[in-house]
């Protein structure tokens, strides 16, 4: 019998249990659509990343010996579809079995089980067999609208999968190390940071390609990508990492620099923007590499290192990829279809337009959107606390938000931006991903970076002309949300300061407040 088997651009999972097994009568569908790149607009390099990684995979398929169709834009424009070239596929090849794995996104899986039960061939799906948490077994975890948190969950995927453990307790005594994390980058920490290892794959023909069938993309083109786009290149990264920054990782997780141009201890740009993090998002959700090889290749580099590389560091970095990133995904396929439209706060707001272009004068956001717009990367903070807390405290409509995280980062496929966005950092959710709604103002963005040294504004003043304007947009959001937030004892405290104040200089912020908004294209 014929069989066709449909591979999606983020299902490049070399280990899949399919290639055990070779078949002449098996065809490998990959094909670049239409439909992928249109339902936002994408960063070019998050286009080209995937549409030479699929390439890529392609070709390593067919020299392993499977039967595989490689179809480019060029030969699948005229297909209105995913099902309509599915449709046609069948036909022209005779098939009699049509399988796929099961996709990460709503939008595709409910589109490929509507095309399922339409043809009259038989259907099979698969698990992508990525995940740590398989998808039938979600529902052990993750219950719709539950408000979940993430240390019991990390806490039994830690034990379960006995990682970091030592006879049923976790090794060093303690869960969590965020205490010993999360430091400031001062200027004598920049002579250890490393050069980071870029690639340079040359994608001008996907480039061409793109602009011959009119696709819109934002971002900056970059001829040679720098992103890694085979398994090889994403294994290169990891062993970068595991070498140069897993040693640091924890310990400078939350911090931010934009000392490009002091004289005295500057950073090149590139060492900049990635400082200590991995990079290995992108690699990561296409499925190059598989979070159980990520974290057991830097266990292994820790248990090598012999306490030169701390327990602190490790355990962040396991934290990220055995919680978060499996946590999200859980409250993600609890409540789909209906989290995508959820607005607890009521935001409703137009983003600036100044996140496409990064012109702004407040310099925190003038760089993670400018950064974002090179590099189609921002670290976590730069993500959460800088562009997300002003999205917050000034009330954009997550649709909004939500399409700009999806379209500009390399790494953003919905299963894992919405909960980010939308949840954690927008509060869109009520709570289900986080405890509190992530709003900051100017003095966090100082304790965290350098940003406000060289700002247009005062990150010390709350309501003057050169006044931070994040200091009076977080308070005008808690005092708005104080039926939101007074009761959480994660931000008691905060109103109790802002009870403090006297009642002029609250009135002062909350009206200029009101004019930041009013202006908000100009700040
Ligand atoms: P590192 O800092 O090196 O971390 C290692 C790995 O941990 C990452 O590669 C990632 O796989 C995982 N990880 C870390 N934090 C998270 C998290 N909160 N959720 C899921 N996985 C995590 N991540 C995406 O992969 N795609 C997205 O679209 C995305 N959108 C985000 C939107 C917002 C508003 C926020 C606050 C975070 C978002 N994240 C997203 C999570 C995180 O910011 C990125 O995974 C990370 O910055 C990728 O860079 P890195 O590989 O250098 O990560
Ligand atoms: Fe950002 Fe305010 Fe600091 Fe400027 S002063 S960099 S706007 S936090």
């Amino acid at each position: 019998t014929q069989k066709l088997r449909l591979i999606l651009g983020d299902q490049l999972n070399a280990e899949h249990s399919w290639y055990k097994d070779k078949s002449p009568n098996t065809l490998y569908l990959i094909a670049e659509l239409y439909q992928e790149t249109n339902y936002t607009r994408h960063h070019i390099q998050k286009v080209s990343a995937f549409f030479a990684a699929m390439a890529a995979f392609a070709n390593a398929l067919e020299q392993a010996g499977h039967s595989v169709l490689h179809l480019t834009l060029d030969e699948t424009a005229q297909y209105q579809d995913l099902p309509t070239l599915l449709n046609e596929l069948i036909d022209r090849h005779q098939i009699e079995e049509f399988e796929y794995q099961l996709p990460d996104e709503y939008r595709l899986r409910q589109q490929l089980s509507l095309f399922s039960r339409s043809i009259d061939i038989s259907v099979k799906t698969y698990e992508s067999e990525h995940f740590y948490l398989s998808d039938a077994e979600l529902v052990d975890y993750f219950k719709v609208g539950k408000k979940h948190r993430l240390e019991p969950f990390y806490r039994k995927l830690r034990a379960r999968f006995n990682l970091l453990m030592e006879q049923g307790s976790p090794l060093g005594g303690k869960w969590n190390f965020d205490a010993d994390n999360r430091q400031k980058i001062k200027v004598t920490d920049f002579y250890d940071v490393p050069t980071p290892l870029l690639f340079a794959n040359d994608v001008s023909t996907i480039l061409q390609r793109v602009e011959r069938h009119n696709v819109a993309t934002i971002g900056v083109v970059q001829a040679n990508l720098l992103w890694p786009i085979t398994r090889h290149q994403a294994n290169k990264l990891l062993e970068h990492f595991c070498r140069y920054c897993l040693v640091r990782f924890g310990q400078f997780q939350d911090a931010m620099t934009a000392k490009l141009d002091l004289k005295l201890g500057a950073l090149s740009e590139d060492r900049q923007w990635t400082l200590y993090h991995s990079r290995l998002s992108f690699a990561l959700n296409a499925k190059l590499l598989s979070p159980k090889h990520v974290i057991d290749t830097a266990i292994t580099a820790y248990q090598a290192a012999k306490g030169e590389i701390t327990l602190a560091q490790i355990e962040g970095f396991v934290r990220q990829i055995l919680g978060w990133r499996e946590f999200v995904r859980g409250v993600y396929w609890a409540n789909m279809p209906e989290y995508a439209e959820l607005n607890r706060l009521s935001a409703t707001r137009a983003l600036p337009t100044w996140f496409w272009s990064g012109d702004t004068k407040m310099n925190c956001l003038h760089h993670a959107i400018k950064q974002s717009l090179e590099y189609s990367y921002a670290h976590h903070i730069q993500r959460l606390m800088v562009t997300g807390n002003f999205c917050l405290i000034s009330g954009v409509a997550p649709d909004q938000v939500d399409d700009w995280y999806l379209g500009v980062y390399i790494d953003a496929i919905e299963w894992v931006e919405m909960p980010n966005t939308r949840g954690m950092s927008q509060f869109a959710d009520g709570g289900i991903v986080g405890s509190k709604a992530y709003a900051a103002s100017g003095n966090y963005i100082n304790k965290m970076s350098d940003y406000c040294t060289n700002c247009h504004y005062q990150v010390k003043q709350s309501h003057t002309n050169k006044a931070c304007p994040l200091n009076a947009l977080y308070w005008r959001f808690m005092a708005q949300h104080f039926d939101d937030f007074s009761t959480n004892p994660r931000t008691k405290m905060v109103y109790a300061n802002w009870l403090k104040k006297p009642v002029e200089d609250r009135e002062l912020i909350l009206s200029h407040a009101e004019n930041l908004l009013c202006h908000i294209e100009e700040l």
